[in-house]
């Protein structure tokens, strides 16, 4: 398996006032799968993806990406992990606003060793003709698919995308989500989706649904319905 989750635990506050966010969450997702995490709000559906992520350190348990154990690492050893292996994507774009689209995604073309060609990027994406616009002068669901080029650039073997369309309507949700269908098959690469949505699972490998802390459903998908044909976005 290419993410391998052991008994992960994970909580905030200390002493009394402790409590505890994830209760022992093992899992586990084969390489070039799509996977989608699902829970209501305050599941710890963030705080999994941050921990496996590497933003989030975890009190014990373990989390192997590729055979290789994140945790105990220093943060040296982290930051060197998500550099080398992640993409991520949030809710919020975070792109840099006095940076056009192109030189966003250039800042993260610089850090990788092996990047993908920025221009056929553009072109999958659909932002050839808003390569120079500032994200201030973009839609939410252009921002979004920057913010998509910007996780992709540096081909990363896995793609931890938090709420990716929970601030989007449901037309350019949609094309969202078909994009990241494309660039999975187009690339492999390992997918972990969070959201809250309930018809997206319906287009992935893999769905997780994490209930106070605990896994409570896990299982493969025996059909997949294409990203367009997805219904109630
Ligand atoms: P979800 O993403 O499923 O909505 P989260 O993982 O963000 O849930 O949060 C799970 C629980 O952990 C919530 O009760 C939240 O308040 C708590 N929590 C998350 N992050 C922190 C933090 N940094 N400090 C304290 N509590 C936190
Ligand atoms: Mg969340």
């Amino acid at each position: 398996m290419y993410l391998e989750v052991n008994n992960l635990k994970k909580s905030y506050g200390s002493d009394a006032g402790a409590v505890q966010v994830l209760k022992g969450v093992t899992t586990s997702v084969g390489k070039g799968q799509m996977c989608v995490i699902q829970g209501t709000s305050g599941s710890g559906k963030s705080t999994l993806l941050n921990c496996i992520g590497g933003l989030d350190v975890m009190d014990s348990g373990s989390v192997k990406v590729d055979n290789k154990e994140i945790f105990g690492l220093k943060s040296s050893d982290l930051s060197d992990y998500r550099r080398d292996n992640l993409g991520f994507i949030f809710q919020f774009y975070n792109l840099i606003p006095n940076l056009t689209v192109r030189e966003n995604i250039q800042v993260c073309q610089y850090l990788a060793n092996d990047p993908l060609n920025m221009d056929d990027l553009l072109e999958i994406l659909g932002l050839e003709e808003h390569k120079n616009k500032f994200p201030s002068q973009l839609s939410g669901g252009q921002q979004q698919r920057c913010a998509i080029a910007r996780a992709l650039i540096k081909n990363p073997k896995l793609l931890l995308c938090d709420e990716p369309t929970g601030a989007l309507d449901s037309k350019t949700s949609k094309d969202i989500l078909v994009l990241l269908e494309k660039v999975n098959k187009k690339y492999g690469t390992t997918m972990l989706i969070v959201t809250h949505n309930n018809s997206i699972k319906n287009m992935v490998h893999k769905v997780i649904v994490i209930k106070d802390g605990m896994i409570v459903k896990d299982y493969n998908n025996t059909t997949i319905i294409p990203a367009a044909d997805l219904e109630e976005l």
